[in-house]
């Protein structure tokens, strides 16, 4: 069982031809609607290829956050923990893309009402496996989440991802810790790190693959020569699947190729969820 505690956001992509000024109405020439959210896509992720997985996060009670829930259950996900706030909007990302750019707004809105005493209803019934949190939820239900799980002797992952320093006690909280490069050189040059702490470090390289350390060194797994189309939601597949294997058992080895293979296949497509595979495609 994999139990992911994060966000659930929904894209609202805006393609004009430029940015409008303040004040100012413009014509743009293309909309669409995208689930999103670092939490729901890695849940997403992991139940396309084959996971059991439970979803803990809120969105709003609208019409954003009822369609959410709908669509993580036509992925197979259960959403028993998947609760609508009344005082908050379902988070979004309004995303306008002009001139080769984007500007993005980022509302958190239920993302952010995720509290610590939620986390602690919510994994009250934590079945034994595997918990993957990231920092889009406040910092002390992350904290909360990974604190019940390691008790209970699950594997905890944490994806640091969008980056912050990390508190010094998070390192023994988590079991792997998945930074894609740029994280990992800044959660080494933090005054919290210790060389200890590098045995955790799971670590992407975009299409360099991802690296896992073994006996002191680490070792890298190379990504397959794909063509990328948009890789967007790369981490988000690779830490879904992660947890995916290591649920059912794999070596970290195997669970790192796994995971690879996976993000990898999924940047042939467009879309973060979109182009995320199914477990026959990795066959
Ligand atoms: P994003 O923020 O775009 O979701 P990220 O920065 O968290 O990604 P990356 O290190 O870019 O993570 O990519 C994660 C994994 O996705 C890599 O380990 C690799 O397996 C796969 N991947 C990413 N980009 C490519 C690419 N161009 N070709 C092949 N595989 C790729």
């Amino acid at each position: 069982m994999i139990t992911v505690m994060g966000s659930l956001n929904i894209d609202l992509v805006t393609i004009t031809d430029r940015f409008p000024t303040p004040g100012e109405t413009i014509r743009g020439s293309g909309f669409s609607t995208v689930f999103g959210g670092k939490g729901a896509n890695q849940a997403v992720a992991a139940a396309r290829l084959g996971g059991q997985v439970k979803m803990v996060g809120k969105v709003g009670d609208d019409l954003y956050g009822e369609s959410y829930i709908q669509h993580l259950k036509a992925e197979n996900i259960n959403v028993t923990r998947v609760s609508k706030e009344s005082d908050y909007p379902t988070g979004t990302a309004a995303i306008t893309v002009a001139e080769g750019d984007n500007q993005i707004i980022v509302v958190s809105g239920a993302n952010g009402a995720v509290s610590k005493t939620y986390v602690n209803e919510s994994l009250k019934d934590l079945e034994k496996g595997v918990l993957l949190v990231q920092l889009e939820v406040p910092d002390e239900s992350v904290e909360e989440a990974m604190t019940i799980a390691k008790a209970q002797g699950m594997t905890v992952i944490l994806n640091p991802a969008p980056f912050k320093p990390i508190p010094a006690e998070w390192w023994a909280l988590a079991d792997y810790i998945t930074p894609n490069e740029h994280e990992a050189a800044a959660l080494k040059a933090d005054q919290n790190f210790k060389d200890e702490y590098k045995v955790k470090l799971v670590i992407t390289y975009g299409s360099r693959g991802a690296a896992f350390i073994e006996n002191g060194v680490e070792t890298l797994i190379p990504a397959p020569e794909v063509e990328a189309v948009d890789t967007t939601g790369a981490g988000d597949t690779f830490n879904g699947a992660l947890a995916v294997f290591l649920d059912k058992g794999f070596e970290l080895r195997q669970a790192v190729e796994k995971a690879v293979q996976a993000a990898s296949l999924s940047v042939t497509a467009a879309g973060a969820q979109g182009g995320m595979p199914y477990l026959k495609d990795l066959r």
